[in-house]
């Protein structure tokens, strides 16, 4: 049996038909660039999110630089995020000047909020929480830190749309959010995409000027900026897959639920706090016997990624920094494999790859 890690073809027919009919939507109409389906598919997503507003963009990268331009932090200031994330956390804060501050991770991969405010100097003004895995940070205690020392929080909530702790959603406990919906993302457009959530009219008025040039109408520049707008195409195809983006997160919550269940004892698996409903954009197991776990699956058929090898502040561009010190990221990031868990997967392969595991440490499965 093969277990690919995702699979982004469009193989059922109705669905595919509804994808090309939203593409032929456009070809009839002509506005190519923003129109309708942008409006529309900002609307939905505010909607979906419980935010105010949404805005198109280019990609989750994007809306993370011009959710930090929005809020006109810059050179001299510091966010302060976690070690462990993709590098476009970083990148995003760093190409607006501001420094990004890392620290280290609690043991369920999302920032500890006690090293964010060991952290906090005169210079701090954001904390960048990662919803890590479309797993929810610890919002209450990173809000509470927010307004005791009068900063905002912007969210990286790349990998987490639908994410929630009672019922509120990531992305709308910050000043602003900000989700990407590549391909492999669980919203996914057909190629790159992204949107940044807010409340603030203000926030969302600087983020459409940002989006374009920094262009407040056609002839005034009123910031320095570059072109990160969504495409309408991929717009059009996001608004068909949001109608089922709640059937997503049930199936994959199932999965994960299936995988704790059966793999608890041989590998460390993600948990839930109370109140959270985590979205698994990656099942991410924790073992010290990773990379020959990863062989043995990938030696039976089954695709697994070590997302993230480095964490951030070791990465060359960022090596030259000062940094602290992050023993639980640095010790979780060498046994982190993430594991196949996409709404796609059959029963069958749910069960294959539980059993491959299982076998790999000598257990045989219950009956
Ligand atoms: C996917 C992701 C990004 C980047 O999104 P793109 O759409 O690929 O630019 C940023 N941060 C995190 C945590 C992500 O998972």
């Amino acid at each position: 049996m093969r277990v690919p890690f995702l699979d982004l073809r469009v193989t059922d027919k109705d669905s595919r038909q509804e994808l090309l009919d939203a593409i032929g939507m456009i070809f009839d109409h002509g506005r190519i660039l923003l129109g309708p389906e942008v409006e529309a598919f900002e609307e939905r997503i505010a909607t979906y999110c419980g935010t105010k507003y949404a805005v198109g963009v280019a990609s989750g990268s994007a809306a993370i630089f011009l959710a930090v331009k929005s809020i006109g932090i810059g050179s001299g200031d510091e966010i302060i995020t976690t070690a462990l994330s993709f590098i476009g956390t970083a990148n995003g804060i760093a190409l607006t000047g501001a420094k990004p501050i890392f620290v280290d991770i609690l043991e369920d991969l999302t920032i500890d909020p006690k090293s964010v405010e060991r952290a906090i100097t005169s210079r701090t003004k954001a904390i960048m929480p990662v919803h890590f895995t479309g797993k929810l940070c610890d919002m209450p205690e990173l809000q509470a830190l927010a307004e005791k020392y009068g900063i905002v929080i912007i969210e990286d909530a790349a990998p987490a749309i639908g994410a929630s702790l009672n019922g509120r959603k990531a992305g709308s406990f910050g000043v602003a959010g900000c989700i990407s919906l590549n391909p492999m993302k669980i919203l996914n457009a057909c190629g790159e995409a992204g949107v940044v959530v807010t409340n603030d009219r203000d926030v969302r008025d600087r983020i459409v000027a940002l989006r374009y040039n920094g262009l407040i109408n056609r002839e005034y520049c009123q910031y320095v900026s570059t072109n990160g707008r969504i495409d309408t195409l991929q717009a059009a195809i996001l608004l068909k897959r949001l109608n089922q983006l709640e059937e997503i997160i049930a199936r994959r919550r199932e999965i994960a639920a299936y995988y704790r269940a059966t793999l608890a004892d041989v590998v460390e698996v993600p948990t839930e706090r109370e109140g959270y409903r985590d979205v698994y954009y990656t099942f991410t197991i924790k073992t010290a016997r990773r990379d020959e776990l990863m062989s043995f699956l990938g030696e039976r058929g089954i695709e697994t990624k070590i997302q993230h090898p480095l964490l951030m502040p070791q990465h060359p561009a960022y090596k030259a920094m000062d940094h602290g010190r992050f023993p639980v990221a640095n010790h979780a990031v060498k046994r982190l494999l993430c594991i196949p868990a996409h709404e796609k997967m059959t029963q069958e392969q749910v069960e294959y790859v539980v059993s491959t595991i299982l076998t790999f440490f000598g257990f045989k499965r219950d009956a």
